[in-house]
């Protein structure tokens, strides 16, 4: 084996905070700062010219130059028609994700003075194909290579290490920036499985801010006597979404911190408690809990009535009202630490381990077949540690990460649209779910179906994608029906009424569905993968990426 390092590094690219890490050469996951000496990069983009500003400077911009500015762009990853329009172009989520991935690799580039090829990237649980695959573009787009794209809990997970303690039934509660998610997984030995996913995907630290921002109005406005509300001028509401969220952290670490709010040359000290902010922010807290039993209901339902320890992920559970209020009402053990690290840290973990299976195909590979079984398993042990060494890692840190197994479920269903009760009175359509919503991936399935008349010309397969948890599905169930396209198959002459036709459904880990027809007799086929409704096309993603070399990110 070559003693040429390879790296496979972990991303979380968050909606307000994103985040890069690497195993080190003690094999432990540490997060690489960024040129600013910050662990996290607001993922925020400033356009100018045919420069990308991101992080820090991009979000003191934000307000200022509203035109210039995007914030929160995951918001809109996998959306067929949003685009940022900039200077007369128009640009994907795709596309300003890239920048976001471009300045965190730069950065860690600089840092470790070794390029950064190879990635996994987080996403939430709940994300769809579209948004996946959006993820996916995203890094195609920056010049990386994605090997795949694990859920955030069960990232967060990984960092836990928990996957090697005993069963067990864990809610992950992640507060973040512009978003909060509760996901329930459950951990047998070293397999980690989505059970149920809620949140509310507009619920987060903002929101806290933003609770601040209309506090310090009203104080201004209640020291000065004035009537003029400072949040109606921009330059003002930008520096108190500043201030808000610096006096936000300020609280975290100590009971009161004082703000200095000036507007129209007026100033005034004002003075925030951590009671009075909890106060002004309590509403907010309980919508999360309202959502975490709701969750915790969703997987009752499944049979799951246990639950073992509540995991607090995203910056925002830093606050101390998070743990105070969860432990109050829901009686579990909490676990905190560096929350706005874990979920990069574990995707690097998981990074790794990708790395070592890759190493021990080939180790494999070269055991000759037929070895006995105490031969195979000594060559195994042999592998982990010459691997241990190809990759300067503890022979321990190996081991465990040979050991661990991670399932990722879907977190939709997808079908295809099928006659039944043919020829009766309560003939109609209906979809069929091939693949359902939690299956664990890769989910492969074939069934066979039979054609409608004798001498019929083609097959039409209309593949769907649902968040239905049945196989048959009613079509007015659906509010609107989601069809990811069709595959035609034509079929050879003089086939009788009810001819089996089989359909397979392959849905990779990364959530990318393949779907195969067959008529047996002929041999005939017909095929088809599923790029998600909406994103952007092979071809816009080499356009961005040709773009991209011209552009610079600072
Ligand atoms: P996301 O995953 O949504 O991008 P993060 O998990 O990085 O975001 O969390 C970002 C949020 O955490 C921001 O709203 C930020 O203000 C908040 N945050 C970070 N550190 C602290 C702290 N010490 N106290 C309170 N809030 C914090
Ligand atoms: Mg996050």
């Amino acid at each position: 084996m070559s003693n040429q390092q390879k790296t496979i590094f972990g991303i979380d690219l968050g909606t307000t905070y994103s985040c890069i890490s690497y195993i080190d050469q003690h094999g432990n996951a540490v997060i690489i700062p960024n040129k600013e000496h910050q662990l996290t990069t607001p993922s925020v983009v400033l356009f100018e010219g045919k420069q990308r500003i991101v992080g820090e400077e991009a979000k003191n911009s934000a307000l200022l130059s509203p035109e210039a500015v995007v914030e929160m762009v995951k918001r809109h990853m996998g959306e067929a028609n949003w685009r940022f329009l900039y200077e007369g172009r128009e640009y994907a989520p795709e596309e300003i994700s890239s920048y976001i991935l471009r300045k965190l690799v730069a950065d860690a580039e600089e840092a470790l003075s070794a390029p950064v090829q190879d990635v996994v990237i987080t996403c939430p649980a709940y994300f769809g194909i579209a948004q996946r695959e959006a993820t996916v573009r995203a890094g195609e787009i920056a010049g990386l290579t994605v090997h795949e794209i694990i859920n955030e809990p069960t990232a967060a997970a990984i960092t836990y290490g928990l996957q090697s303690e005993e069963n067990q039934v864990v809610l992950v509660y992640d507060l973040g920036g512009g978003t909060f998610d509760i996901t329930i997984i459950e951990i047998k030995g070293s397999k980690i499985s989505v059970i149920a996913t809620g949140g509310d995907h507009t619920l987060g630290g903002r929101n806290w801010d933003e609770a601040i921002v209309g506090y310090l109005a009203q104080q201004w406005q209640a020291e000065t006597s004035s009537l003029e509300d400072p949040t109606d001028s921009p330059e003002t509401l930008q520096d108190l979404w500043l201030k808000a969220e610096r006096a936000k952290r300020s609280l975290t670490a100590r009971k009161s911190t004082k703000v200095v709010v000036t507007h129209n040359g007026k100033t005034v000290k004002v003075m925030l408690t951590r009671d009075k902010f909890d106060e002004l922010t309590a509403g907010l807290l309980d919508r999360t809990t309202l959502f975490t039993k709701m969750t915790m209901d969703e997987a009752r339902k499944r049979g799951y009535t246990n639950f073992d320890l509540v995991l607090l992920v995203g910056g925002s559970t830093r606050m101390p009202q998070i743990s105070a209020r969860l432990e109050r009402e829901l009686g579990l053990a909490l676990r905190i630490f560096e929350p706005d690290e874990a979920v990069a840290r574990g995707a690097a973990m998981y990074g790794q381990k990708l790395l070592l299976n890759q190493h021990l195909l080939k180790e494999r590979q070269a055991v000759p077949a037929g070895a006995a079984a105490t031969e195979q398993a000594m060559n195994a042990k042999q592998a982990h540690l010459e691997i241990a060494r190809a990759l300067g890692l503890p022979d321990e840190a190996v081991e465990k990460l040979a050991s661990t197994e991670i399932t990722n479920v879907t977190s939709h269903s997808f079908g295809v649209i099928v006659t039944i009760d043919f020829q009766t009175s309560r003939e109609r359509e209906v979809a069929e779910n091939l693949v359902l919503v939690n299956d664990p991936l890769p989910a492969f399935r074939m069934h066979t179906y039979g054609t409608l008349e004798a001498d019929q010309e083609i097959v039409e397969l209309r593949i769907i994608e649902n968040g239905q948890e049945s196989e048959i599905v009613e079509l007015e169930e659906f509010q609107e029906l989601e069809e990811l396209g069709k595959i035609i198959l034509p079929l050879p002459p003089g086939l009788p009424a009810n001819a089996p036709i089989e359909v397979t459904f392959e849905l990779d880990r990364q959530g990318i569905l393949h779907v195969t027809g067959r008529e047996p007799k002929s041999g005939a086929t017909s095929d088809a993968t599923f790029e998600a409704r909406g994103g952007i096309t092979a071809e816009e993603v080499q356009e961005a990426k040709a773009r991209s070399s011209k552009i610079t990110i600072l």
